[in-house]
């Protein structure tokens, strides 16, 4: 059931960099967009995150989260597998985003959205491209706002 937690009001995409959700309960979530690939929750990206999380047991390092549902950054990634080329809504509870190297199989429902929220605190120490996700993902934002690019399209 959708909950103040898990219902959008605000969603803007930066294909090249950045998805962005702002909720129902005043939280906002900044998805890098290398990161949001990377926790593709299709059958395919699944399969794969499990193979890899087999193969080689990761302890957190310094005690810090890691999830077994996320591909590590030294996942193999398709070229052009970190932009977005379009996004539809599914029902009401989702969004399906078709990537540039032609994946779509994702379908991304708010209640994971929202799980693996970077900004969340058990999040924190998941790291993408040298920094946490949530730093990256506020960044990205924040440069994109300085430069008054048109950061949402
Ligand atoms: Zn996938």
């Amino acid at each position: 059931m959708a909950t103040d937690a898990t219902t959008p009001v605000d969603i803007r995409i930066d294909k090249k960099r950045l998805f962005y959700v702002a909720w129902k309960d005043g939280h906002v979530s900044r998805f890098p967009l290398g990161y949001l690939r990377k926790i593709c929750p299709c059958a395919t990206c699944n399969d794969l995150r499990q193979k890899l999380s087999d193969a080689q047991p990761q302890p957190p390092a310094g005690g810090g989260f890691t999830s077994l549902n996320v591909l590590p950054d030294a996942a193999p990634r398709p070229v052009g597998s970190t932009e977005i080329t379009e996004a539809h809504p599914v029902g009401r509870y989702a969004l399906q985003f078709v990537w540039s190297d032609g994946h779509d199989t994702g379908i991304y429902s708010f209640d994971i959205l929202r799980a693996q929220s970077p900004a969340d605190p058990y999040q924190a120490d998941e790291m993408w491209e040298g920094k946490p996700v949530s730093r990256l993902g506020e960044d990205l934002e924040a440069e994109s706002r300085a430069k008054n690019a048109p950061l949402w399209e």
